[in-house]
């Protein structure tokens, strides 16, 4: 597959940093947002990565140049999507607004276009209806901080042909990813099937009243001999995104535990506590 453009459906936190991943890779890359708010925002995520990457991985100023020259942000789907190799869908976890989506992406996307959802728990087979290019749709779920962390769980429906899959593969590679392949669909992939337990058991016991943020996460630290705890991670994750993955869970389960941790978190959400993202969520940043 010669990829020529890519398009990120969606700035926020993890569309901005694939959108930038895939510039400093050198593919000419697009962030299509919903309105010119979420457009200065993903601007601004945007303009924190060249810090990053000089810091985290030694990025030279003219690869920086480089990974600037070929982003641009637009509120215009048609423009954005028309001509594009690969599209990579980044909008929040809603099945209502992925399938939103793809629906108003219909009209201007090629047939051979690589369409990959970043979803953290809707599997392809849950989205497929929705999509207009069914052969050519499957997962690619990034890491957040993804040029450290730059691995690309990819996973697809039953019935995805293998040079589909092959292209995935290869792209992921293009734009510095370790590819893991996920041979049967599961929800949560398979960090966040490791990862989401623990980081329920960790709301549970802070939405319960056990202990508080600080006290469970530094209790894990020391513990495990690790630098960051689980409510160091919903920063970075961010608390909205935390918010749809709770509800998720209640609507599949009907278990109140995740009602009450979601309301517990939407206080910090409605106060503009997302995280990282604003400067503030559990911790200061
Ligand atoms: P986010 O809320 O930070 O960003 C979502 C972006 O989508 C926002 O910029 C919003 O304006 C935009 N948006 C909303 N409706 C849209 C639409 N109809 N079309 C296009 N854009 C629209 O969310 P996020 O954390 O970046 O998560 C996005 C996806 O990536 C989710 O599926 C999430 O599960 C997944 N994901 C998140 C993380 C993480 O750590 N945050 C990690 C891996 C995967």
């Amino acid at each position: 597959m010669n990829v020529n453009k890519v398009v990120i459906l969606g700035g926020g936190v993890l569309g901005s940093q694939i959108a930038y991943q895939s510039a400093f890779s050198g593919f000419p890359t697009v962030i299509y947002d919903i309105s010119d708010e979420a457009v200065d925002s993903a601007k601004q995520k945007v303009a924190s990565y060249p810090k990053q990457y000089q810091q985290d991985i030694n990025a030279t100023d003219a690869q920086i140049d480089t990974a600037n020259s070929n982003l641009s942000l637009t509120t215009d789907l048609k423009s954005a999507v028309t001509g594009a190799s690969v599209i990579i869908e980044a909008v929040p976890e809603r099945l209502d607004i992925k399938e939103s989506t793809y629906k108003n992406l219909a009209p201007f996307i090629a047939d051979d276009a690589l369409l990959l959802t970043n979803s953290s728990t809707l599997v392809p087979s849950q989205l497929i209806d929705f999509v207009p290019n069914k052969q050519r749709f499957m997962a690619m779920h990034f890491a957040n901080l993804i040029w450290i962390h730059n691995v690309a769980e990819i996973m697809w429906a039953p019935d995805t042909p293998q040079s589909t899959i092959d292209d995935a593969e290869n792209f992921a590679k293009q734009i510095h990813m370790i590819p893991i392949l996920i041979r049967k669909e599961i929800s949560g992939y398979i960090m966040n099937s490791i990862f989401l337990p623990m980081i329920n058991a960790a709301l549970s016991l802070w939405a319960n009243g056990f202990s508080d943020p600080i006290s469970i996460d530094k209790n894990w630290m020391v513990s495990m001999g690790v630098d960051r705890g689980p409510f160091g991670f919903l920063d970075i994750m961010g608390l909205n995104t935390a918010v749809n993955i709770e509800m998720g869970f209640y609507e599949n389960t009907k278990d109140e535990t995740y009602q009450k941790i979601a309301d517990k978190l939407n206080e910090l959400v409605k106060a503009n506590k997302l995280g990282v993202a604003t400067g503030e969520g559990f911790y200061h940043y």
